[in-house]
């Protein structure tokens, strides 16, 4: 089982690279296990989303 510091850890990394297979099985069942987790997941993801749109605006420049 993963621990919280370990999932964080994936979370992060999944940005810049595919996880194994393992690795996001792992963390899946982590996400339905944990509280807080998932909402450290939620922030990465808004963050990326507001990442990718100021990308595309800059692009568009
Ligand atoms: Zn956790």
């Amino acid at each position: 089982m993963r621990n919280c510091k370990e999932v964080t850890a994936l979370v992060i990394a999944r940005e810049d690279r595919d996880l194994p297979v393992i690795e996001r099985a792992a963390l899946r069942v982590h996400m339905v296990m944990c509280k807080a987790c998932p909402t450290f997941e939620r922030q990465v993801l808004t963050m990326r989303n507001a990442m990718r749109q100021w990308r595309n605006y800059t692009d568009d420049e």
